[in-house]
């Protein structure tokens, strides 16, 4: 497969997740790493990254225009994919995933592929929570809602004051970047950052280290070449949760 041109494929069925959120099947199947990702090009709108959560699918949350665009498809339509770029998680042991909202994404393919983990997933309430119904049969789930309408009341990384993480050698997560710095921090706070590999959803463009839109201070690491997933011990001193960066790459 070419990592430089779009592979056009054809949307076979749409499945609303969550009021906000959408999983889109398509024909063809890629072969990724979880947290891998892939540019997908939205035709006459734009190309953006996501994550892929089933070989043949993707699933986005509506944010803004090419994201909308891409809620809109239908079976029948054609979208653009070209990857899988990054170097996704690489678990070991015993795995901890640990999701806040969308977060799920990457980390599905992750609880498929090593089954019975333990899965934290959190949301704004029970109506946003992502693919429990998948999560129920392949992890130990444990649910955490920011209205306490569906497990612990608060936010995901609240269920991690109780838990002995001792017992996980790899801790996987996606999520906002105040949910996965609250998690560094709990980490770090243990002496255990270098267990935790983190899946950062920054802005980008070209999706393979040139354009330098997803570079991160202090040493310019690029979102897209030298991640998305970083061990939380390369992360303790960066901008993660500190600030964004616009299309420009300008702090923001
Ligand atoms: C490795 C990676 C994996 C991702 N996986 C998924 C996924 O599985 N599902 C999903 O819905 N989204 C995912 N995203 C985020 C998705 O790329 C952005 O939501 C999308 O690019 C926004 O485009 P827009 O035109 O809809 O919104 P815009 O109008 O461009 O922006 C709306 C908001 O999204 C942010 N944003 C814009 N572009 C990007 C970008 N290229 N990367 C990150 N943030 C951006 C902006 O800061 C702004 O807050 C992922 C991003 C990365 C980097």
């Amino acid at each position: 497969m070419s990592d430089n041109l779009p592979i056009m494929t054809t949307v076979t069925r749409v499945i609303q997740e969550t009021p906000s959120v959408k999983t889109i099947f398509f024909e063809e199947e890629f072969d990724a790493r979880p947290g891998q990702f892939v540019m997908v090009w939205i035709p006459r709108v734009d190309e953006i990254p996501m994550a892929l959560s089933a070989p043949d699918a993707l699933t986005v949350q509506e944010v803004g225009d090419a994201t909308r665009a891409l809620g809109m498809v239908k079976p029948g339509d054609l979208i653009g994919i070209r990857g899988p770029f990054g170097n996704g998680f690489s678990p070991e042991g015993r795995i901890l995933a640990i999701a806040g909202g969308l977060g799920a994404a990457p980390l599905l393919p992750l609880a498929k592929q090593h089954l019975g983990i333990t899965f934290l997933l959190g949301a704004r309430s029970a109506s946003d929570l992502l693919y429990t119904n998948i999560l129920d049969t392949c992890s130990d789930l444990m649910l955490s809602t920011d209205d306490g309408s569906a497990g612990y009341h608060g936010y995901v990384a609240g269920l991690l004051r109780d838990m002995d993480l001792s017992l996980y050698d790899s801790i996987c997560v996606c999520g906002p970047e105040l949910m996965m710095k609250s998690v560094l921090e709990i980490l770090d706070a243990k002496g255990i950052s270098q267990k935790g590999q983190f899946s950062l959803h920054r802005y980008m463009k070209c999706g393979v280290g040139l354009c330098g839109s997803c570079c991160m201070d202090p040493d310019g690491l690029c979102v897209c070449r030298d991640g998305p997933v970083f061990r939380g011990d390369i992360l303790l001193m960066s901008e993660l949760g500190r600030y964004h960066r616009d299309a420009s790459g300008r702090k923001c």
